[in-house]
């Protein structure tokens, strides 16, 4: 839970690309970050949801796509989906190099939105269909404060797009993303 407090202070930052750093890197260090939380976080959703679906809200579910197939699965198993393939994903020296001086590839940025995107699927699965979780653990304001940034970061830099907001839109609207 400190780790989680640490990490989201960070949060409370930058979203701007700062003077000097290319965006790409800023993009990929974010998402570091951003994943790190996700997956603490998992780990706690993991102890309340046993929904049979990865719904947003009523009447929304997201399913789980691949080149072959899509399909509806247990939130739970589509968390375990998300975690792996951005585990996967970022581990990839060739999409997210590390030695300085190897440039990320093309089409990075299609990546990096893949990343958010699914990574925004959890937080919107949990705000909307396991509220209860964030005050009981007292994590409310760590929660919120990640899921903002992931808004605003997503939009900035075109990442995430008006389907992605569209289950919450209302909290965009307030939140001013
Ligand atoms: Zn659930």
């Amino acid at each position: 839970m400190e780790t989680m407090q640490l990490l989201s202070q960070k949060f409370k930052g930058l979203i701007e690309l700062p003077r000097g750093e290319l965006e790409d890197e800023w993009i990929a260090f974010n998402l570091f970050e951003i994943s790190e939380f996700t997956s603490l976080f998992a780990k706690l959703l993991a102890q309340v949801c046993s929904c049979q679906q990865m719904t947003a809200g009523a009447g929304y579910e997201y399913m789980w796509t691949t080149s072959e197939q899509q399909s509806s699965i247990p939130a739970s198993e589509y968390v375990q989906k998300v975690l792996d393939f951005v585990q996967q994903q970022m581990g990839d020296q060739k999409l997210f190099p590390i030695e300085p001086g190897v440039p990320f590839p093309r089409g990075f940025k299609h990546v990096a939105s893949q990343i958010l995107r699914r990574i925004l699927r959890v937080y919107i699965h949990a705000y909307l269909d396991h509220q209860p979780m964030l005050d009981q653990l007292d994590i409310r304001e760590q929660f919120c404060q990640c899921l903002i940034f992931v808004l605003k970061f997503g939009k900035k830099f075109e990442l995430l797009g008006n389907a992605d907001f569209e289950p919450i839109q209302l909290f965009v609207n307030q939140w001013k993303i």
